[in-house]
């Protein structure tokens, strides 16, 4: 994901409105619009409760605004109109939900409003939508949307962002089509002048899609879906206790009338016996007997609980509706378990927005404007979506068409059309679910292509890597290999700390944080050659490491070592597995996201607290070694202030700059309205600032530096501070590592193992057709797999060491490049300094 390059600015009025169902993220679609609208020189108005909003605009005349006047700045402002702006919004007028506003906004009979910056200030960690949203049968009128033109212009909006549903993308790109038409009505009715017929010709429209569903085509995720997955999955987690306790069989119903993407992506990610999605009915019909066949497999091996996942547009193969019910019924009658049935229903939509659902949203709002800003009459409306890790821009309709057909297959039964229709991780994931769900041990591989594989936990723990151990320990019983697990990295297969995985053994690790098998960071050389034995002893005939740098550097190790120890010629593979995602090549470690989502609820209880306090900046400490990735990625998914990353280090330049910031930031803040503030920085920068002030101390003598240099990062700022604002400091340290693994890095590590196994079966293969006295692995035996745009790819090792920075423990290039200044930009730093 990368952020925009800056525009240049626009007297534009651009408004934005939530439309459809709601989905966590649609807050921080409306904040980023807002802000990034102002950053570009725009008004930035909200729609309130959707199109119908739209329709009924403002009955009442706005009562009048002025925000107080300017406190006494004695500073020179580089750019009154943002200031103006930056003044414009207190935080309140949409937040307190009585209409009522003590500054003298109000919003009662107000459906098109204009707001300032602070007005959509903390909004990242809201639920819902805070605008309202709202299904208006008025707007699907041709009546209704000339009212919505009328309004539009009244206020002289000329730009619009929708964030919904494809429904409201579809009203959406309607409204643009018929628009020149309703401006010709309008103005024949006598309603608007020439002069707004030649001003307001043009609409200018953006839709980003905000659906819990991931249901749109031509593009990866959808805003919300990320955060009711991880609903779903806290409810799985807390409903596997007690289902195992009771030994019971729970049947959940979960979202997706079209899509079975939630219903799919939670099953993988909770370790669930069973699946109905609407886009591939149970290959068997009639499917009670399938499904009665797997569960009795494991519940024969002495598996206690089932759990069945049914979305809610689930269909046989003659399209007859699965209900989560009848489902029960058979499990109960057929196979006497003592079942339940759990629907979720609206807790998928609701709480605070996931991490993913924070960055999302503020990339694709700030392209959404960057959008407006570029389109003209030509250019189609745009629906902006993520491919491949990166902002993009479909044609609106396009996107909307393609996501119809997806129901127009289903409902024709052709499902492997509907399933074209999806990305290919979608069948990935499909493909992955099948094979570490069921127990299959009839398609086992002849003798001599099984294989004794050693499965290692390397550095520090992260989350997922149980998750790519349990599913690679499945893998190998379904295919006739042996799993052995080596517990704590090298030195454990040195003690000879090994044994042999089972397929009930794994069960539960899926949602378990830390490593069940233990780690540590011991490299093999710390004695090579008696590694080598061991290799020789157990027999190992692959290797999977799942780690982070110096797993990598294991593996470099081993690889090297090829040339004198015969028992490292086996396939090895290493998956990376770390909270500072500092291995070269890879975009996303598994760890990664867990460690974000820890940041961000830490980040969310510092905030309040801050905020309790009014007046309080909390320096928090993230890990991450000398990689940005937690610190950079994680301030835009919190909102931070300022980021201070290993990759641009520290000045005494850019600390007098902070504080510069942080002072008339708080001047700016409306009196008795401020709020806590946040500052991300890497866990070494004390260091790193002490060296400075020293070298400061030592160039210049300067008495003041001398006296600060023992001081705390978050004592200069609070003695810089004075009565404006107070300092704290909060250390995250190993939180950051999270307790449970999230959703995404669940998903990811299925995903990523099964491509590892297949990687070290394909090498085994080649191996195998060479004479036995003389095999020999190549270097593509040795590899690293990586997330590279959406494509996975296994890098030789080799390569890989080309792309590594080694003395900083990182790769040589980031994606999260650039996502400081973005950071920066939606706090106005460049403006206040
Ligand atoms: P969700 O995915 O949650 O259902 P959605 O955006 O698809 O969200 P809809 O109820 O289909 O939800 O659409 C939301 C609103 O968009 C409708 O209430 C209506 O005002 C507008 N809309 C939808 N389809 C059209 C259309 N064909 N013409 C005009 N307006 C439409």
């Amino acid at each position: 994901m990368a952020p925009d390059q800056p525009q240049p600015s626009s007297s534009m009025k651009l408004a934005v409105l939530t439309s459809g169902g709601d989905s966590a993220g649609m807050n921080a679609v409306v904040r980023a619009v807002v802000k990034a609208g102002i950053l570009k020189g725009c008004e930035a108005w909200i729609v309130r409760e959707g199109y119908e909003g739209l329709v009924r605009g403002n009955l009442e005349a706005e009562a009048p605004f002025a925000p107080e006047p300017l406190p006494e700045i004695t500073m020179k402002l580089h750019d009154p109109s943002f200031i103006q702006n930056l003044r414009f919004g207190d935080g309140e007028l949409l937040r307190d939900g009585t209409g009522d506003h003590p500054g003298g906004r109000s919003l009662k009979g107000r459906y098109i409003v204009r707001v300032g910056w602070d007005d959509v200030r903390g909004w990242f960690a809201e639920g819902g939508t805070l605008i309202g949203t709202a299904r208006s049968a008025a707007f699907r009128t041709p009546e209704g949307r000339l009212t919505a033109a009328h309004n539009l212009i009244i206020e002289g909006i000329d730009a619009l962002v929708v964030c919904g549903g494809d429904g409201s993308l579809t009203g959406a790109d309607i409204f643009r089509s018929e628009w020149p038409k309703l401006v010709q009505q309008l103005r024949a009715d006598g309603k608007i002048t020439d002069e707004q017929v030649t001003r307001y010709g043009h609409l200018r429209i953006v839709g980003l899609v905000g659906s819990i569903d991931n249901d749109m085509s031509m593009t990866d995720m959808t805003i919300g879906a990320s955060t009711a997955l991880h609903r779903i999955c806290e409810a799985i987690d807390n409903i596997n206790s007690t289902a195992s306790s009771h030994s019971r069989a729970f049947v959940l119903e979960v979202m997706g009338r079209h899509c079975g993407w939630l219903a799919l992506q939670a099953s993988i990610s909770a370790g669930a016996d069973f699946i109905f999605i609407p886009e591939r009915p149970p290959k068997v019909n009639p499917w009670e007997d399938e499904l009665c066949e797997a569960i009795k497999r494991h519940r024969a091996i002495g598996k206690r609980k089932t759990i069945v996942i049914v979305a809610e547009g689930a269909q046989d193969s003659d399209l007859k509706p699965i209900h989560a019910e009848y489902v029960k019924d058979v499990l109960a009658e057929r196979l006497g378990l003592d079942t339940r049935v759990t629907t979720l229903g609206h807790t998928q939509r609701g709480g605070r927005p996931c991490a993913y659902d924070r960055i999302l949203p503020t990339l694709q709002g700030v392209d959404a404007v960057n959008a407006l800003l570029e389109s003209t009459p030509e250019t189609p409306s745009y629906m902006i979506g993520i491919r491949e890790n990166k902002i993009i821009r479909v044609p609106l309709m396009e996107a909307v068409e393609m996501t119809r057909a997806v129901s127009a297959a289903i409902s024709e039964k052709d499902f492997e059309k509907a399933m074209s229709f999806r990305d290919p991780e979608f069948s990935d994931s499909l493909q992955g679910f099948h094979i570490v769900s069921e127990l299959e041990t009839e398609k086992k591989l002849p003798l001599e292509q099984r294989m004794r594989i050693g499965i290692m936990h390397i550095g520090a723990p992260a989350g997922g890597m149980n998750a790519a151990t349990r599913t690679a320990v499945r893998y190998c019983v379904r295919q006739g290999h042996t799993p052995l697990g080596i517990s704590n990295g090298f030195r454990g297969l040195l003690d000879d700390n090994l044994h042999e995985l089972s397929w009930l053994g794994v069960d539960s690790w899926m949602a378990r944080g830390g490593s069940e098998l233990g780690t540590n960071r011991t490299q093999p050389d710390i004695d090579l050659g008696t590694v080598a034995a061991k290799f020789q002893e157990y027999n190992l005939q692959a290797l999977f490491m799942i780690g982070g740098f110096e797993a990598f550097t294991s593996l470099l190790i081993l690889e090297n070592g090829r040339k004198y120890y015969p028992a490292f010629h086996i396939p090895m593979v290493h998956l990376p597995a770390t909270i500072s995602n500092n291995v070269p090549m890879t975009e996303f470690s598994l760890g990664s996201d867990t460690s974000l989502n820890a940041l961000v609820d830490a980040c969310d209880a510092i905030k309040q607290s801050a905020s309790a306090s009014r007046n309080r900046v909390f320096v928090v400490e993230t890990q991450g070694g000398r990689c940005g990735y937690l610190a950079t990625v994680g301030a835009l998914a919190v909102g931070a202030n300022i980021v201070y990353t290993p990759e641009h280090g520290i000045s005494l330049d850019t600390l007098r700059d902070d504080v510069k910031f942080l002072k008339r930031r708080y001047m700016l803040d409306v009196k008795g309205k401020s709020e806590g503030r946040i500052v991300i920085r890497y866990d070494h920068l004390t260091c790193v600032l002490r060296l400075c002030l020293i070298n400061a101390c030592n160039e210049q003598k300067r008495g003041r530096i001398v006296g600060i240099y023992h001081r705390c990062h978050h004592q200069i700022l609070k003695e810089e501070g004075g009565s404006l604002f107070d300092s704290r400091q909060a250390s995250l340290g190993h939180t950051l590592q999270g307790g449970v693994p999230s959703p995404m890095d669940r998903a990811r590590a299925v995903r990523l193992s099964l491509k590892c196994m297949a990687f070290i079966e394909k090498h085994h293969n080649l191996m195998l057709q060479q004479p036995t006295k003389s095999r020999s692995a190549d270097r593509e035996s040795a590899a690293v797999i990586t997330i590279q745009a959406s494509s996975v790819q296994l890098v030789p090792v080799d390569e890989v060491v080309a792309h590594a920075d080694m003395k900083n423990r990182r790769g040589k290039r980031t994606w999260w490049e650039g996502m400081k200044e973005l950071v920066e930009a939606l706090v106005a730093r460049p403006q206040l300094i």
